[in-house]
């Protein structure tokens, strides 16, 4: 921002101090001439009349001297007029004259005075005489001596007093005219100074504007009533216009970014040499850039994939909208859908592309169809077994007394496991349905949860010679009383399944810090090798196929306990060493 302006230096000063100087000189020059011309004929025209008035007076006089008398007599006049006398002789010889010898005087019958006063009674002639070196006004008259001849009276007087008279004049004209000047000088700083600060208010005003500093409420600067005046208000009304516009734009595009850094779709807008204009957080993450490259990067220097260049490079060169299916070396294991299509922005071309992230809809895809292939297995099994041993005995071993029983007993073993099978898929599609935040929540001490629990498989452990031990506990949960049941009976059935004969199964509970309660099923089972640990809460995961099978299993317990835990904002965890035991902990929010 400028300074305060020094009015000296304002160019706006010297044009107008230059503009006034002139018109001031001008002034001074004309009224120099219009006054020096003015007096000079003023005077002059004085000079002449008491000249001619002289004249008369003089040839009267002349009527009483003789010739011989002249030259005393023109001495004489001289003296008393201070005006030079002359007579003159109508054949143009110098009778006599009051400041020269006439003898020494050339012929006079050709002075233009003398000529014009022959002709007609009076002449006047301007002239600069050489012999006395000044300007002298002479005026001639015709006029007779005393002896009657006629002669020429001429009587001059130098014309000093008159340049006197126009130098005081110009003197005079002159120091009016610095004065002037002087004043003017003083009223045009004044003049400029006040101008050039309300010009310089204003044009900090603009500069700010220009350079997008606004003010919320900017004073209005100049409250003049003249042209300056109405260009701050057009400029405070402009501020005023200017700020709502900028706030509207900030807010729109503080809008547009919000929108854009919280899509999931990863979003990138190139120009024609695929340098970026845009592009927000989740396309810096599907190409793992480390940090938001400035506007005009190019594109390459972010993610140098063909994946990404080539089909930008196809919408820029034809124009097209183009569709794939890529994956960036940068985040592998991660697919993405890339949408392209042409971008028109301030007439000029570009590229916009969306990145869709399919990872989970893949993987979504990859589990259903495992799902299915999982479900058809595990049925096809029991199905196989149900339908060989029926036919089996259609085949005749009904009758076969011995065996019938048993053939009977496998399948209805099978049947069972179908019921289980498709009872636990009814309950996981059912869970899979809840939305958390839909499932309805209440109060549940956790006491009769777990005698509950231990009645269920209470008839199992016995056959297995197996204790369960549940220690008394005053604990309580949010979630839902059956919810709560089916996921411990499912971990407490585990551990019994799991377990030796003989061995104990104990249920733990405890308070934790952070306000949950954690419910511990503990036995001294065959364990969970390491390895299977992170798949076992998987749909159908079985550490030993055979022996889960055998003990009625269906593989998906783990899977409905870790649904449970969390619809109700707990977790489940396991640890366990082969051989050893194993240790599930549910942990639900306190009541
Ligand atoms: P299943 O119907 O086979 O029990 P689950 O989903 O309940 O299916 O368990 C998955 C697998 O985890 C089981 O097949 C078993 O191999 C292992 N598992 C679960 N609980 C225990 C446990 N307490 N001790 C050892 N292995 C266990």
């Amino acid at each position: 921002m400028a300074g305060r302006p020094r009015t000296v230096r304002s160019p706006l000063f010297r044009k107008i101090l230059v503009a006034a100087a002139l018109l001031v000189s001008a002034m001074g020059g004309v009224s120099d001439l219009l006054m020096s011309r003015y007096t000079q004929e003023s005077e002059e025209a004085a000079v002449r009349r008491s000249l001619e008035a002289a004249a008369r007076v003089l040839a009267r006089e002349a009527g009483t001297k003789g010739p011989e008398a002249l030259g005393e007599w023109a001495r004489q006049t001289d003296a008393l007029l201070d005006a030079r006398v002359t007579v003159v002789a109508r054949n143009g010889s110098v009778l006599a004259e009051s400041r020269r010898q006439p003898e020494s005087m050339e012929n006079h019958a050709h002075r233009p005075e003398i000529e014009a006063a022959l002709r007609r009674g009076l002449g006047v002639a301007k002239r600069h005489s050489s012999s006395v070196n000044m300007d002298f006004l002479y005026v001639a008259m015709p006029a007779r001596l005393g002896t009657g001849e006629p002669v020429i009276l001429r009587v001059a007087a130098p014309l000093e007093t008159i340049e006197s008279a126009v130098r005081a004049n110009r003197w005079r004209i002159l120091r009016a005219t610095l004065l002037l000047a002087f004043a003017v000088l003083v009223g045009a700083y004044f003049f400029t100074r006040s101008l050039t600060r309300r010009i310089h208010r204003i044009q900090q005003a603009a500069e700010d504007l220009a350079e997008g500093r606004f003010s919320e409420n900017p004073p209005l600067l100049d409250k003049g009533k003249d042209e300056l005046g109405a260009l701050a208000r057009s400029l405070h009304r402009m501020a005023g216009n200017l700020l709502e516009m900028v706030e509207l734009v900030r807010a729109e595009s503080a809008r547009r970014d919000a929108i854009l850094s919280s899509m999931r779709e990863g979003v990138l807008a190139v120009d024609q040499s695929l340098r970026i204009t845009f592009c927000n957080e989740a396309f810096l993450q599907a190409v793992a850039a480390k940090e938001a490259p400035a506007e005009g990067t190019p594109l390459e220097q972010v993610s140098p994939d063909p994946a990404l260049l080539d089909p930008l490079w196809q919408v820029l060169e034809r124009g097209e909208t183009v569709r794939s299916k890529v994956s960036f070396p940068a985040t592998p294991g991660r697919s993405y859908e890339l949408y392209a299509k042409p971008l028109e922005l301030n007439r000029q071309k570009g590229a916009l592309a969306i990145l869709h992230d399919v990872t989970e809809i893949e993987r979504l895809e990859r589990v259903r169809r495992d799902f299915v292939a999982n479900v058809s297995h595990e049925l096809r099994t029991p199905l196989t077994a149900i339908r060989g041993y029926a036919e089996t005995l259609l085949d005749g071993a009904i009758d076969d007394a011995e065996h019938n029983r048993r053939f009977l007993e496998v399948i209805r073993s099978n049947a069972i496991r179908l019921t289980n099978i498709a009872s636990d898929l009814l309950v996981l599609s059912e869970l899979e349905q809840h939305r958390p935040a839909q499932e309805p929540v209440e109060r549940v001490p956790l006491q009769p949860v777990i005698e509950s629990a231990v009645r269920t498989v209470e008839s199992a452990a016995r056959i297995r010679q197996i204790a369960i031990h549940a220690p008394e506990v005053d604990l309580a949960v949010r979630g839902l009383r059956f919810r709560l049941e089916q996921a411990l009976v499912n971990l407490v059935d585990n551990a019994v399944k799991f377990s030796p004969p003989g061995s104990e199964v104990r249920i733990e509970c405890n308070r934790t810090e952070d306000g949950m309660v954690e419910i511990h099923v503990i036995d001294n089972g065959i364990g969970i090798p390491e390895a299977d640990l992170p798949r076992i809460f998987e749909r159908f995961y079985r550490v030993d196929k055979a022996r889960s099978r055998e003990a009625g299993g269906t593989g998906l317990g783990l899977s409905i306990v870790k649904h449970i835990a969390e619809l109700y904002g707990g977790s489940v965890r396991v640890k366990s060493r082969l051989g050893e035991g194993s240790t599930f902990t549910l942990c639900f929010p306190a009541a």
